[in-house]
């Protein structure tokens, strides 16, 4: 488990092509400088850990694509201490992007192949999560609720209302809604029945499954 000067030197370029896409919050930039993401992928495909791609991982899934990510963490705009969960936690790579920010995280993963692999993994490089959780992200985690915010990192078809439920006055839900090809949505709780709808382009994620565990 290296992290070398070529490493830092190829999320050095990273970094720089994530800003020519105009991701510009200074703490996303730092946090994506500091996971070394090749280590979240099998050895051999370094060429393709610093490279703005999703790729293939373990059980049929991927890791996200570091724009996606950084787009992703850009809209939560985490404070430091803030409690966020997110969905889908696959190999770990967003929820090590969302702990540099210093937040307080919560994920979910209903692959058990992955949860397991993944629980292990992180821990090794330092990288603790409030809570590594088995189980289906489209009921959230309410005894932990409520949170400052919520990140679905898999596509889903519509938006799973417990996800609105559990965020906080202020709090924000990040979420690509679709099923071949998904918008970014943010909702913002303004009260316990208001939420501000924005939308963000298209992204393209693996599907939020339902009832398949
Ligand atoms: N956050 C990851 C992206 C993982 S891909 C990264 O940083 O690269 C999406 C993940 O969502 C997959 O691991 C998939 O197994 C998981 N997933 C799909 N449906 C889910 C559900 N209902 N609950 C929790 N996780 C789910």
């Amino acid at each position: 488990m290296e992290d070398t000067f070529k490493h830092k030197g190829l999320r050095y370029k990273l970094v720089n092509i994530l800003k020519t896409k105009n991701i510009k919050d200074e703490k996303v930039l730092k946090a994506i400088g500091n996971v070394p993401r090749h280590l979240f992928m099998d050895s051999g495909f370094l060429d393709h850990a610093y490279q703005d791609k999703a790729f293939p991982i373990a059980a049929d899934q991927t890791i996200s694509q570091p724009y996606t990510v950084a787009f992703q963490s850009e809209l939560l705009q985490i404070k430091s201490g803030d409690k966020i969960l997110e969905i889908g936690t696959g190999c770990g790579y967003q929820t090590a992007v969302l702990l540099e920010l210093g937040a307080k995280v919560y994920s979910i993963e209903r692959q058990q192949e992955l949860f397991k692999k993944t629980s292990k993994f992180l821990p090794k490089l330092g990288y603790r999560a409030k809570q590594l959780v088995f189980g289906d992200g489209y009921k959230g985690l309410v005894e932990e609720a409520p949170f400052d915010g919520v990140i679905v990192t898999a596509g889903a078809p519509y938006v799973p209302k417990p996800l609105l439920s559990q965020l906080k006055i202020g709090g924000k839900l990040i979420i690509p809604v679709g099923e071949d090809v998904q918008i970014m949505n943010m909702f913002i709780r303004k009260g316990q029945k208001e939420f501000e709808q924005e939308e963000f382009g298209e992204f393209r994620f693996v599907p939020l499954l339902e009832d398949k565990n």
